[in-house]
């Protein structure tokens, strides 16, 4: 796109890919490197052990980087020492703490000290399996410092994960603390799960730090384990003035590893490359975010536990020398549906982020929005100038509402900004800027209208993301045609170039496909006139209904378009004479939800009308059921869409109580058990009708 039609974000991207080393190395100045590199970007070439040979690249050769000097000791040097770094604002323990730069910096030296000493170093893997308090950042810069590598496993996971996590990179220490708290449950020692998970791994790292909470107490009494209490190290090196300097390493050096959430097969470790980490993510907070230092707030509700929360709650706003939140707690049920909107307030945020699944949750729980328009009339929205959105499509429903609200509440001209990207690709491959120049004057904060709303459209590509749309022979195809969303290599800086110590899962995951000329995103979707990016479904969700490729999160679209449905979950069931057959769960925003898991006919009818007018006649759908509760996600946010489909077909053969595979990233496998009741309730009560699906299941088989 050029011309006057173009938008400043277009020209941003066309410099990005038409000269890539121009603009990397202007970005690269924003950071402070031990040593300069020699040159922005190196084009090179791996051998896989099978002779496959693919392309690859090497951002930033020859340059040295600490990313903790960046994100804490530069700030303190430049002045900055007393604001605020971090807010730590726990509703499940009543606590709220803040940390100013210089504390941070204090803390993280310290801690890094006691790590060498026992024997940290560069180069090392150090695993964090903590809940989302101050600590974890602590550990997470102290292992920075020294040059070693990082990976962070959610805290809620199961000790078969974790114990997989740990086999698959090996580190020599863990940091974890003595409980968890997930929401308004009790909280969850941690001490079992730590154990049972160095009882299932092979490997066995050689020291554990406890953090000591005071909900669960842990005695480190393990001593072949090397459990030692975290604060009890950290006071002794204290006492003896420990310290220690950051470690720089090299541009293409690993800054950590991150397992991707996965809702299938073995875990894959995604590795982060230092420098081009600290530049892109550099370049992405300020230029899209428009987050630029002191006095800036950033509230990411997510878990450090994901890409979401490693670039958004840790890296990004301390690059750029800003607060940010950490935030112990819910959307709803801490206390309740206002969590967000008091955290808002409390601490004048200016950037929120947070994932369409949180925006639903609350959305059933205050379907008039009355939380948000409270807190919104005595101005305490004010300083709200933008609400990102990841993880997940967003349905326009949901984008339109907010944008509406934030119209009404927040900043003049904030913005609802949908944003498309992966644990593999570190920051968003899309969105809309809010900066409108990504050159060295960040200073001024400039405020500008970026690229207009489109709701459905995950926006336009962020700089160095080469976004296409291909079949699947690799051919691009027309805009608006749905296809495969693919990327033009090299990636931008964060991007990923490997899985850790796997590269030939590297290349079978993401090159194979398309013979090394691009990398597949797993993604369908489609690029429109304007070059905005339509995110609709992972391939595995794209439905195949009498020969056309429908996506599930079209016709999801369709369905929350209605007032009442709050959410929507689309999954295909085999079809005798269609193929397959889109089939609806629905959760309904009504203050009392029904519970029949048959829909009234008013809201089937209604619902089907929809998805004919605004998908089409072929999408029309097999049955709805409806429930609260039943839709079953990954702990970060995904529909597991397989795991109601299997419920459906096992249901149309009869064998309702048969086993389906539920993910250990399950975030609630009792929702299975009320989706499996409402099935059979559906079946039961609907009965004959479900021949066409019975037969199609059959002719499967
Ligand atoms: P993860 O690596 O676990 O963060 O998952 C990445 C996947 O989440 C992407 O490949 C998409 O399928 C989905 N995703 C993330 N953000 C969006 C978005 N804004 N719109 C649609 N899908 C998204």
């Amino acid at each position: 796109m050029s011309g006057k039609d173009s938008h400043v974000q277009d020209d941003i991207l066309r410099h990005s890919l038409e000269n890539p080393e121009e603009f990397w190395a202007n970005q690269a100045e924003h950071l402070y490197w031990h040593k300069k590199p020699s040159s922005t970007l190196k084009l090179t070439a791996k051998k896989l052990k099978s002779g496959i040979e693919h392309d690859s690249w090497e951002w930033f050769p020859g340059g040295e980087i600490s990313t903790c000097y960046n994100c804490v000791d530069r700030h303190v040097e430049a002045g900055h020492g007393d604001e605020v770094a971090i807010y730590f604002d726990s509703p499940v323990t009543q606590v709220k703490q803040k940390y100013t730069y210089r504390q941070l910096l204090e803390e993280v030296e310290v801690f890094a000290g006691a790590l060498r000493e026992d024997g940290v170093r560069k180069g090392d893997v150090v695993m964090l399996y903590m809940p989302m308090i101050p600590a974890a950042l602590i550990g997470i810069l102290a292992v920075n410092r020294l040059g070693a590598i990082h990976s962070i496993v959610f805290g809620g996971f199961a000790p078969n994960a974790l114990a997989q996590r740990i086999d698959s990179c090996k580190p020599v220490a863990l940091l974890t603390a003595s409980c968890g708290i997930d929401g308004n449950k009790p909280p969850i020692p941690y001490r079992p799960l730590v154990e049972e998970a160095f009882k299932l791994a092979t490997h066995k790292p050689r020291r554990t730090f406890i953090w000591q909470r005071e909900q669960v107490p842990w005695a480190p009494t393990d001593r072949s384990a090397g459990q030692a209490s975290w604060q009890k190290v950290m006071n002794s090196a204290r006492s003896r003035g420990i310290k220690a300097e950051c470690v720089p390493v090299k541009s293409a050096d690993p800054v950590y590893i991150i397992h991707t959430s996965g809702t299938t097969g073995t875990p894959k470790g995604v590795l982060r490359d230092a420098g081009g980490h600290a530049v892109g993510l550099h370049l992405s907070i300020s230029y899209l975010f428009n987050i630029h230092g002191p006095g800036d707030v950033v509230f990411t509700a997510s878990d450090i536990g994901w890409v979401v929360g490693h670039s958004y709650i840790v890296y990004a706003p301390l690059l750029a020398g800003a607060s940010t939140i950490i935030y112990e707690g819910k959307p709803i049920g801490t206390p309740d549906a206002s969590a967000f909107w008091r955290i808002v307030e409390e601490y004048k945020v200016n950037t929120m982020f947070t994932a369409p699944t949180a925006l639903r949750a609350i959305k059933r729980d205050d379907p008039d929005n009355k939380f948000l328009a409270k807190v919104g009339e005595r101005g305490g929205l004010r300083t709200l100038n933008a609400l990102f959105l990841a993880g997940e499509r967003s349905e326009p429903s949901i984008i339109s509402m907010y944008q509406e609200l934030l119209d009404k509440y927040a900043a003049p001209s904030a913005h609802v900004i949908d944003n498309w990207w992966s644990t593999e690709t570190g920051s968003p491959m899309t969105g809309r800027a809010l900066v409108p120049h990504a050159g060295r004057d960040r200073k001024a904060k400039t405020r500008h209208d970026p690229p207009r709303l489109k709701p459905g459209s995950a926006g336009k590509a962020m700089p160095g993301f080469d976004i296409r749309v291909v079949d699947d022979e690799g051919r691009e195809v027309d805009r608006g045609t749905m296809g495969n969303i693919v990327l033009g290599m090299p990636l931008a800086p964060t991007g990923f170039r490997t899985l850790w110590d796997d590269e030939e899962r590297f290349y079978k995951g993401y090159l194979k496909r398309f013979q090394g000329k691009w990398l597949d995103t797993g993604d369908s979707g489609w690029i429109d006139a304007e070059g905005y990016v339509h995110v609709m479904s992972r391939n595995d969700d794209v439905l195949n209904v009498s020969a056309h490729r429908l996506s599930s999160g079209g016709i999801e679209q369709a369905v929350t378009s209605h007032p009442l449905v709050a959410e929507a979950c689309i999954v295909g069931v085999p079809d005798a004479v269609k193929g397959q057959l889109p089939f609806a769960f629905i959760t309904l925003s009504t203050p009392s939800h029904p519970t029949a898991a048959v829909p009234d006919e008013k809201l089937a009818a209604e619902i089907q009308a929809l998805v004919r007018k605004q998908v089409g006649a072929i999408a029309s759908l097999g049955g709805i059921i409806q429930g609260k509760g039943m839709i079953p996600k990954t702990r970060s946010g995904k529909t597991l869409r397989r795991v109601l489909r299997e419920l459906l077909e096992n249901a149309a053969k009869g064998e309702f109580d048969k086993e389906v595979a539920v993910p250990s990233t399950v975030e609630d496998a009792a929702v299975v058990d009320v989706a499996r009741r409402k099935v059979k309730e559906y079946f039961d009560t609907v009965g004959e009708k479900h021949a066409a699906i019975e037969e199609g299941i059959k002719a499967k088989l």
